[in-house]
């Protein structure tokens, strides 16, 4: 039976989005209901008349499925148990989050925030800024236009060009906020330029100096660097603490927003949120600010605006699921323009088939000097791309049901003996899981791996001549990074795309101030982070440095910097 994956209209998703399932109103049997005399009108009477249908075969998406909180039902006066009067709400308490409610507090606003689970998500390691303080004293030059010409570029040109210009303009001030919000906190956070590599892969894209990093705070433990995302959880902490103690801010943890309410005029005046099992009313008289994150852990949402080969063959690496797209749910019901599909999706490289390859093996892949090839034993992408350029074409091959290995040898990995050490303890276990085979020379690898054709063998002899004469002839690597084969011990490590967050959502201005479908202002309702929309498209550009975090902190500041004034 064929499926219509449709390109969700705002009234036919809300119709059937709650939290019964999103999946019914996506998936429709053609031949069930294919009722039309006129074959033009087919498409219509089965989809409904502002739908355009994308025909598509949907793919299952198997990630995590977590605590969705928005509601699709009108809750009555009498089942609220309290309302409370505040200025400004803020929906969620990652990074967003919390930069908008200290930004509203310290403008003297009463803030109200509301975080679903007993903790704030905090999985980040860098962040992009242009122009704070910090890179200004260290003589850090961002080159402005060169950075927004590719993030319209990475984007496909299918976004607006003010809500980037903005982030260009304004993250700087953003960032020497949240350091004054470092001042106060207890653990001494440090923001410093991240350094830029000084040789790099020419892998076609510019590298472009605009990233912070927090790897200079004292007291940091020694390994999280090399834990993905884990400073975050410190950084996000310590921004809690802050909060929790500021007199303007009243947190509320467990206590999901359900949805939003609207004056007659349509302006957003507060939400409902559920806190400990009863309805409770937040009214904001000057605004409110959805910071809940994406939908990674929505697998009906997954499904219905992401490509179903971004997530039918991927791993999930998306700890805390909070992020079941809420936020996304309570703007499309109040008028609020979404982000065309398909959606962007950070999707990384470095998934094992069940979440995310262990810190040590994730370093070999960091070395940058392996080839990478299918269950063929061929390549098909050229290894020195951008991580999410590496995930789209790993997931094609899975489309063909192929997977993908990581080749590499024992002299590549030895390059630094404590990485190659602590690598090779752990090939014993992913040995065990049928992740990792090995061999004495590349016949013997082919043979573990069971590869057809002697192909194995010529792709590693055709890899080693292209590293002797510089060029790669089949995908243009730059090949000065790359190491002919010719270890004593021959490796193939099983990687899957990993799915880390969704970018994509509710289209904002410059303010951040969410917008409908005729790019009118919805008063009071504000978005930031990857609630929001308008700056990714397809995929999220690794290559620019941090954007996600770093949106999510500009438009934390700015939404609560506008959301003050009461506009
Ligand atoms: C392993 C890993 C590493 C990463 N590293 C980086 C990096 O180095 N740099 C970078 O730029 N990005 C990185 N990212 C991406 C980054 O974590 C996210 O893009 C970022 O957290 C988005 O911030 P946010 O505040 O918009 O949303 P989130 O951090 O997702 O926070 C949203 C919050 O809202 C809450 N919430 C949801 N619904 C409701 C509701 N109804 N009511 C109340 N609360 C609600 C959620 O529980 C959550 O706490 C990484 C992601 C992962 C998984």
């Amino acid at each position: 039976m064929n499926d219509f994956n449709a390109n969700l209209s705002r009234r036919n998703f809300i119709k059937s989005a709650g939290v019964t399932g999103v999946a019914a109103a996506l998936g429709t049997s053609f031949t069930a209901e294919a009722t039309s005399k006129d074959p033009k009108d087919v498409y219509e009477s089965i989809l409904g008349d502002d739908v355009n249908s994308i025909y598509t075969k949907k793919g299952t998406s198997l990630g995590p499925k977590g605590p969705i909180g928005f509601e699709d039902r009108n809750i009555g006066e009498n089942e609220i148990v309290k309302t409370h009067e505040c200025d400004v709400v803020v929906v969620g308490g990652g990074i967003a989050g919390l930069i908008a409610a200290l930004k509203a507090a310290e403008e003297g606003a009463k803030v109200v925030l509301l975080e679903k689970m007993t903790k704030g998500r905090g999985i980040f390691e860098c962040f992009g800024s242009v122009d704070s303080r910090t890179q200004k004293e260290a003589g850090v030059q961002t080159n402005k236009a060169e950075l927004l010409d590719e993030m319209h570029r990475s984007a496909s040109y299918r976004i607006g060009p003010d809500v980037v210009r903005t982030y260009v303009e304004k993250s700087g001030e953003a960032t020497d906020f949240m350091e004054t919000l470092f001042k106060r906190g207890e653990r001494g956070i440090v923001i410093a330029p991240m350094p830029l590599k000084p040789k790099y892969p020419n892998t076609g894209a510019p590298v472009i100096d605009a990233e912070c990093m927090f790897y200079k705070t004292p007291g940091l433990p020694k390994d999280v660097k090399f834990r993905s995302g884990h400073v975050g959880v410190y950084i996000i902490k310590d921004l809690t603490n802050t909060a929790m103690k500021h007199p303007n801010i009243v947190t509320k943890y467990s206590t999901p927003a359900v949805q939003l309410m609207t004056d007659n005029s349509g302006r957003v005046t507060g939400v409902i949120a559920k806190e400990k099992g009863e309805y409770i009313k937040v009214n904001a008289g000057k605004g409110v600010i959805l910071a809940s994150g994406g939908y990674d852990a929505n697998p009906e949402m997954m499904k219905a605006y992401l490509r179903p080969e971004d997530y039918s063959s991927a791993s999930w690496w998306n700890p805390c699921w909070g992020t079941t797209g809420d936020g996304h749910m309570m703007g499309l019901k109040v008028g609020a323009a979404m982000d065309p599909a398909p959606h962007a999706v950070m999707n990384f490289t470095f998934g094992s088939p069940e979440s995310f390859h262990i810190p040590a093996v994730r370093t070999l892949r960091a070395m940058g000097l392996y080839a990478i090839v299918n269950d063929d034993g061929k390549r098909f992408v050229r290894e020195d791309v951008a991580f999410q350029s590496i995930s789209n074409a790993t997931n094609r091959q899975a489309t063909q049901g192929k997977k993908s290995w990581l080749l590499f040898d024992d002299t590549m990995i030895s390059k630094d003996k404590s990485i190659f050490d602590k690598a090779v303890a752990s090939f014993d276990t992913l040995k065990a899981k049928g992740w990792l085979f090995e061999g004495n020379s590349p016949s013997e690898l082919e043979a573990a791996l069971n590869v057809p054709n002697g192909n194995l063998v010529k792709t590693i002899k055709k890899f080693n001549s292209f590293k002797s004469s510089g060029i790669d002839s089949d995908f243009n690597r730059d090949m000065e990074f790359a190491k002919e084969f010719d270890g004593k011990k021959y490796y193939a490590l099983l990687c899957n795309s990993v799915i880390l967050a969704t970018v994509s959502g509710l289209i904002i201005d410059e303010n951040g101030r969410v917008l409908n479908d005729k790019g009118e202002v919805i008063n009071g309702l504000y978005a930031a982070g990857n609630a929001s929309g308008d700056f990714f498209s397809g995929n999220y550009p690794r290559h620019i440095p941090g954007t996600s975090i770093g949106r999510a902190i500009t438009f934390g500041y700015l939404s609560a910097k506008h959301a003050v004034k009461g506009a």
